[in-house]
């Protein structure tokens, strides 16, 4: 998923009511204003969609969340050596940052990842 489309789903989210569903009353609860419900009746119609539109609402921030830290996995993140005989094991990141090891290199510290931003290493000469 584009991360386009992800931010345009969390400001909708950030603008959407908050309702909750109650099966027992078969109504759904609109906050009107701050700590104020309302039970509306919706149309019998758009019943067997308001479970589903429930659960989606309430787990979407969990799933955006899910989808970006999958999408950082196949991010990559280039990292520059800075000087090989002058500072061994130093790298320039492609996300901005500068990163020493205490004692050898990349490959020989199995680095994988960028703990910066999580993209995963491509080493390249600089
Ligand atoms: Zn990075």
């Amino acid at each position: 998923m584009k991360p386009e489309i992800i931010k345009e789903i969390r400001q909708a989210l950030e603008q959407a009511t908050r309702w909750t569903y109650d099966s027992e009353a078969t109504g759904i609860f609109v906050e009107v204003e701050k700590l104020r419900w309302r039970q509306v009746m919706p149309p019998r119609e758009m019943m067997p969609t308001i479970p589903v539109a429930c659960l989606l609402l309430q787990h979407a921030p969990a799933l955006l969340d899910e989808l970006e830290r999958l999408t950082a996995k196949q991010k990559t993140c280039r990292w520059h050596t800075i000087d090989e005989d002058e500072m061994p094991g130093t790298y320039k990141t492609e996300c901005g940052h500068m990163f020493s090891f205490c004692e050898g290199d990349r490959a020989e510290n199995d680095a994988v990842y960028c703990q910066y931003c999580g993209g995963k290493i491509k080493e390249s000469e600089s």
